[in-house]
């Protein structure tokens, strides 16, 4: 009798009548393999500084090569993740291997700074968490003050108390910690003061809506020079035209982020561009 495979088509079934594509099913049933079998892959997307058009920074966003579903985005398969253990495995993985790749643009003579997201999960509920990145920082040498930890507003403030303590210790480490998505939705400004950052990423969504009116304009300029005022680096993220780059640029917002520049792209084609940068721009 199969019976096992009688008892996965009763489960495929169920879940299917639950409302799951074969999609999702097929991701949160891979996911589990998904370390084991080599298949996450780091996209690079630079950070540019708009007076000098040098690149400054990389973003480090993952990306899961699945063998039937191709490349999967994390905004897909994380948020599963993040039900299983598995989570913790992906988080470290990605940060493992970015610090291997800061090394080794460390060791041809880029200082390039180095962004990282991390989970809720990994947040919250890794108690180490600060350990592993001490680990991996001391392991392949890496400047701590050129690391950056990118956590969401969203988890910043679902407990203020508890993000402040691992804010604080992971700062001892000497790393930078940035504010990613700010704008969308539950920015309030006395978090910019309160939270122990160094930088803020402004969304996508805010510059989407720039040309929209002078008001957004103006709320953009006045947040940078607040940010300026604490002394908080701004990232401005999704910029995808030239005209976005120039108002940014007359906005004072000095470094960039977009497809205008560059996608984020895999470590061989982001060091080719590396080298061709400088006479692109
Ligand atoms: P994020 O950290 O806010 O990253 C920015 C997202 O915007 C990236 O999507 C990037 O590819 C995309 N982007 C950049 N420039 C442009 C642009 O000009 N136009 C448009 N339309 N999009 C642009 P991606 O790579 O799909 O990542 C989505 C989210 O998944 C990230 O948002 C981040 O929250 C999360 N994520 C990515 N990598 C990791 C990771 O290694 N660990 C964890 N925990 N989360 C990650
Ligand atoms: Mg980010
Ligand atoms: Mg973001
Ligand atoms: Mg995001």
């Amino acid at each position: 009798r199969v019976k096992y495979h009688g008892k996965n088509h009763y489960r495929v079934f169920t879940a299917l009548s639950e409302g799951k594509s074969i999609r999702k099913l097929t991701i949160e049933k891979d996911i589990h393999t998904v370390i084991r079998e080599n298949q996450l892959e780091i996209f690079y997307q630079p950070q540019v500084e708009s007076n000098s058009g040098r690149i400054i920074g990389m973003e480090a966003l993952v990306r899961w090569n699945h063998p039937t579903l191709g490349i999967i985005s994390p905004s897909e398969f994380i948020p599963l993740a993040e039900a299983t253990d598995i989570i913790f495995a992906v988080n470290e993985w990605v940060l493992e291997e970015a610090c291997k790749q800061q090394k080794e643009w460390m060791e041809q003579g880029l200082h390039l700074k180095l962004s990282v997201n991390i989970s809720p999960q990994q947040f919250y509920h890794q108690s180490d968490l600060t350990k592993k990145v001490k680990d991996i920082v001391n392991t392949y040498k890496i400047d701590p003050t050129k690391l950056v930890i990118e956590i969401t507003e969203l988890i910043a403030i679902h407990n203020m108390d508890i993000a402040m303590e691992k804010l604080l210790e992971l700062k001892s480490l000497g790393i930078q910690i940035a504010l990613d998505d700010f704008g969308t939705g539950y920015s309030s400004l006395s978090y910019l003061t309160r939270l122990p950052i160094d930088e803020i990423k402004i969304a996508k969504e805010f510059i989407d809506t720039l040309d929209e009116g002078t008001e957004n304009q103006a709320i953009l300029h006045s947040l940078v020079k607040l940010a300026n005022d604490l002394n908080l680096r701004v990232v401005i993220e999704g910029v995808e035209t030239e005209e976005q780059y120039k108002k940014l640029h007359l906005l004072s917002c000095h470094i960039v982020q977009g497809y205008y520049f560059s996608k984020p792209l895999p470590a061989k084609q982001v060091n080719q561009l590396l080298i061709e940068w400088t006479t692109m721009y």
